[in-house]
């Protein structure tokens, strides 16, 4: 698939696509795929002379592939669909849907232009709205499931050993030491690259989930880095 999306890539420049294969999965030596989107430079470029508004829609794929295609659609001025992103899913839920939303606002809406969003999934935006503004006006950043996530994160990463790579970069390689699970299970250290400022890890977690891992974290501390705001999930408001 990484092939096929460079060589749209080749054919089409500016073409942007995201990759993300199931974190911790392999199969014959190769990675399993989870989740990918891409748009057309065309299509971002035709959308900032659009109205702002865009629908958007997912339809489930059979037989030979399965998983959902979503997709995000405007109108131009002639009336005319005006394709703007697609992504392929495991399924339609809040997590794909918000993941394929981030991406759209960041490489097609832009992060300053009011949008509506036309779907079919009203309630999730609602209760999403909804939650969001009670977060706001409690002063909480997050959530509390991703903040206990945060923590846990957090203090795995203190048993983390870090080994800086390159400086300018801020790449480290990682090693999560290894041990006996309480069931008997030995399990050998794991090494596990970071890239600061790619916000990546090669457990695959942070481009995922668009959450630090506790490998990120442990990176993050060593280089006194702060853990921006950008790079943990927010309650999406309309
Ligand atoms: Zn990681």
């Amino acid at each position: 698939m990484l092939a096929l999306f460079n060589a749209m890539r080749a054919a089409n420049p500016g073409m942007h696509y995201e990759y993300i294969p199931k974190p911790d999965e392999w199969r014959n030596g190769r990675q399993i795929f989870f989740r990918a989107c891409w748009c057309f430079s065309q299509s971002v470029e035709a959308f900032r002379h659009c109205r702002p508004v865009f629908s958007i829609d997912g339809t489930f794929l059979l037989v030979k592939y399965m998983g959902t295609l979503l997709i995000a659609i405007a109108c131009d001025a002639n009336n005319s669909l005006v394709p703007l992103a697609f992504a392929f899913v495991e399924r339609e839920n809040k997590d794909s849907w918000g993941w394929f939303l981030r991406l759209v606002r960041r490489h097609v809406v832009g992060p300053s232009r009011e949008v509506c969003v036309i779907s079919e999934h009203e309630a999730m935006f609602n209760s999403k709205h909804e939650a969001a503004v009670k977060l706001q006006n409690k002063g909480d950043l997050l959530p509390s499931k991703p903040n206990e996530h945060l923590n846990d994160a957090k203090g795995f990463a203190h048993t983390h050993e870090v080994r800086l790579f390159d400086i300018s970069t801020g790449k480290y390689e990682v090693t999560k030491r290894g041990g006996t699970t309480s069931d008997g299970e030995v399990r050998p250290p794991r090494k596990y690259v970071v890239l600061l400022s790619n916000f990546s890890c090669t457990c695959g977690r942070p481009r995922q989930y668009h959450f630090p891992c506790s490998h990120y974290i442990a990176a993050a501390r060593n280089r006194n880095f702060f853990l921006h705001e950008e790079h943990t999930p927010r309650v999406h408001c309309r």
